[in-house]
């Protein structure tokens, strides 16, 4: 581990409560160079980093292998919900009209991995199961339900969040994930598996975005990357988060 990495580490857990891990990667002694590729990475690691990285909080994991930045996630939502089932701490009762699916939020230990420096490539599908995580270490899912039809009845099971557990208790999120844009609609959400932004349904300047393409994205300069960046919002209608990936995706397990 490179002191940056651990650094890095450290101002993450500084800014978070810790939710306790178990874990056991499997990556830990290879052998890639840490002096190369913090040579190679120096400039846009510490600014993607500290940027939009830095925003994770609830106990996410995020360091560097070579160019891919890895993210830890329980998937514990850091909000209330009736999916933590009568009892737990984080239970609340169903809001009116929610349909309450048999699922119970579980301690998960997921892994995605994702480009430090997303890549154009060809708009590709998003797969069914993680798309990509938000700041809260909720999992993103996207427009479709198991077999790939429409959310048309799941919708009814999403608590005052838009949040619910899937059949394996991976709570995630379809839509626009209230907990998050209750801060702003203009906030950054998280990364899909592609290494690019989410950002809510507005732009820093309060306007909707009139020219997203067939992924819900679109590219311009940011105060997260004034440089500019390609970057999806979240929009009311299917496909809700994105509707293809415009980067090409990193990986998923767990
Ligand atoms: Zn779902
Ligand atoms: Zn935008």
């Amino acid at each position: 581990m490179t002191l940056a990495r651990l650094v890095q580490l450290a101002s993450i857990v500084a800014a978070a409560p810790v939710v306790a891990m178990c874990g056991g990667g499997s990556t830990a002694s290879s052998v890639t160079s840490p002096t190369a590729a913090a040579t190679t990475t120096t400039t846009p690691t510490a600014s993607t980093l500290t940027g939009i990285y830095a925003r994770f909080t609830n106990g996410v994991q995020v360091s560097l292998d070579g160019t891919t930045v890895v993210l830890r996630t329980t998937d514990v939502p850091d909000h209330m919900s009736p999916y933590f089932g009568a009892g737990n701490a984080g239970y609340e009762p169903p809001q009116a009209g929610m349909q309450v699916n048999p699922n119970r939020i579980a301690s998960q230990n997921i892994v995605l991995r994702v480009p430090l420096s997303p890549t154009a490539a060809s708009p590709s599908d998003t797969p069914l199961g993680p798309i990509g995580v938000a700041t809260n270490g909720v999992v993103l899912f996207n427009q479709y339900a198991a077999g790939r039809v429409p959310l048309t009845n799941e919708i009814f099971s999403f608590d005052r969040f838009n949040g619910h557990p899937s059949p394996s208790n991976q709570y995630h999120y379809h839509v626009e994930p209230l907990w998050l844009t209750a801060k702003g609609k203009t906030v950054f959400i998280g990364v899909l598996l592609d290494g690019l932004p989410v950002y809510g349904p507005q732009d820093e300047d309060g306007s909707t975005p009139a020219n997203l393409d067939g992924c819900n994205g679109h590219t311009h300069a940011t105060s997260d990357f004034p440089q500019g960046t390609y970057h999806y919002h979240i929009v009311p209608a299917p496909p809700y988060i994105a509707g293809c990936f415009h980067g090409a995706p990193g990986t998923v397990a767990g």
